[in-house]
């Protein structure tokens, strides 16, 4: 038996974490849940799984009584507690946002495994957290939940000793694929959150939709696998049926491919390297009938010409990029600007605050402040 705690339990991933972990009573159990303002859910969790701590990071709220058998902690910290102090062996990390960076950091100095879907924890601090998992853990404590890393991780684990020479990281393109730009520009927020083949939560949703889920992802794939930029390859294969591949020296090619179901990912991390039942379709190649890919446009979705720059230029500039695109995409999501103007705003970010060094969490708090700062400015926020 594993014990898992899962951070962001209500949400997206959250809730799929629980779908299969209610699969497998016999292999896995929940320590511990976390939300941010969805008390009512938050609840339901804790009566059907039982961990023995809960925490809400948003508002406060009154606990019905007959949850009583659960510690419940409130408020933005809740979240390093329960990644710090919650039994067993496993965090998975599914919040959303920066938000979730420091819990990464206490449950590896607890020495936790980390199953990590919270991607934007490795963008704004990829140097220092791989370096914790290095330190304290070797190979095998962060176990990425992203369906890409997923399927990249799984073909380096077919590869046995053989280096890989190249990522091919395939992005579905999202619903303004075959968009204008100037249309695209003045998307609306129900024409991002149309995604065409995943079903997320909002932020990541437009994300996809501006490409930036995909700058993110190669910043993500450069710290897990030790990537140098030049080695990653985004290619648009809008069936999202090949999760990702890998290319070695003598020409061989390894994929992984399965429906687009998070629960196989999710599950894959949960119980490495065994698989087991996830509820998801099988994959029916016949009904798939093609499977198509094309170059990303890389002058309408500059998005991952940045993602680029910012490796390339190293310390905070990535940790810049994330902030100021969490703060534009909020707003975005609150109707208060364009769709385009989210990638002005992580632009004029970028060229106030990239240079910012990025060594300790101090420096990245500080880094993401600064970009959150610079984008609202921009924005007239
Ligand atoms: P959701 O928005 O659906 O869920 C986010 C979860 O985090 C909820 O439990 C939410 O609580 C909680 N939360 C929100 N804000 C905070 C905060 N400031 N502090 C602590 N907890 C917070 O997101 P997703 O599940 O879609 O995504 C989670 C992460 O996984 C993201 O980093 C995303 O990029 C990544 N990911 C998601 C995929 C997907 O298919 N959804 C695929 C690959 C990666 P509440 O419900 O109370 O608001
Ligand atoms: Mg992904």
């Amino acid at each position: 038996m594993r014990g898992i705690a899962i951070l962001g339990s209500t949400g997206s991933i959250g809730r799929q974490a629980v779908d299969v972990v209610l699969r497998h009573p016999d292999k896995f159990y929940v320590t511990a849940l976390t939300a941010h303002n969805n008390a009512e859910l938050l609840f339901e969790q804790v009566r059907a799984l039982r961990p023995s701590l809960a925490a809400l990071t948003g508002e406060k709220t009154e606990v019905p009584e007959d949850l009583s058998f659960c510690r419940f902690l409130f408020g933005r910290e809740a979240l390093e507690t329960v990644a710090r102090e919650a039994e067993g062996t496993d965090v998975l990390a599914a919040v959303v946002g920066v938000a979730g960076l420091r819990a990464v950091m206490a449950a590896r100095e607890k020495g936790k495994r980390i199953l990590l879907a919270n991607k934007e924890t490795l963008v704004a601090g990829g140097e220092m957290v791989m370096n914790a998992c290095r330190e304290s853990g070797g190979e095998k404590v962060l176990l990425p939940v992203d369906s890409e890393h997923s399927a990249i991780f799984q073909c380096l684990e077919a590869a046995g000793p053989n280096h890989y020479e190249s990522i091919l990281l395939t992005a579905s393109g999202g619903p303004f694929r075959t968009w204008e730009k100037e249309k695209m520009h003045r998307a609306t927020v129900e024409e991002a959150l149309g995604h065409p083949t995943w079903n997320m939560g909002a932020k990541i949703t437009v994300d996809s939709a501006s490409m930036f889920n995909k700058a993110l992802e190669i910043i993500e794939a450069r710290w897990l696998f030790d990537a140098k930029p030049e080695q990653i390859r985004v290619l648009v294969h809008p069936q999202s049926i090949v999760h990702s591949a890998v290319e070695f020296a003598d020409g061989a090619v390894l994929a992984q491919l399965g429906v687009p179901d998070m629960r196989v990912p999710i599950l894959y991390a949960m119980s490495y390297p065994h698989r087991l039942e996830t509820g998801a379709k099988k994959l029916d190649l016949f009904q798939a009938k093609s499977l198509t890919f094309e170059q990303p446009d890389m002058e309408k979705f500059p998005a991952i010409a940045m993602a680029y720059q910012v490796l390339r230029q190293g310390g905070a500039a990535a940790c810049v990029l994330n902030a100021a695109n969490e703060e534009a995409v909020y707003a975005f999501l609150q109707r208060k600007i364009l769709f385009g103007q989210i990638y002005e705003a992580v632009d004029a970010a970028l060229q106030k605050w990239a240079h910012l060094p990025a060594k300790s969490l101090d420096d990245i708090a500080f880094a993401d402040e600064k970009a959150r700062q610079a984008a609202g400015e921009y924005l007239q926020l």
